[in-house]
């Protein structure tokens, strides 16, 4: 089986990127699971997803094709 698993990538990779930083896995993968299940954080995440999708900026700072796409534009 590969890891992380198809069926609960997200959750695994959201809980291993929170891992270091703090106690113990059993915490960090608490915390992926209460993202995962944050209604708020997955609207957010489809809304972003759909603007993608559309070719139009997400507007988040923190999204770095739209940084990429923004400076890959040259200037009028
Ligand atoms: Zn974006």
């Amino acid at each position: 089986m590969s890891y992380p698993p198809a069926d609960d990538r997200l959750r695994h990779l959201i809980a291993q990127e929170l891992n270091p930083h703090v106690d113990s896995w059993k915490f960090a993968f608490w915390l992926a699971t209460g993202l995962m299940n944050n209604s708020e954080i997955r609207e957010e995440l489809e809304r972003i997803v759909t603007a993608h999708a559309n070719n139009e900026p997400c507007g988040d700072r923190n999204c770095k094709s739209c940084w990429r796409a923004h400076f890959a534009t040259p200037a009028p």
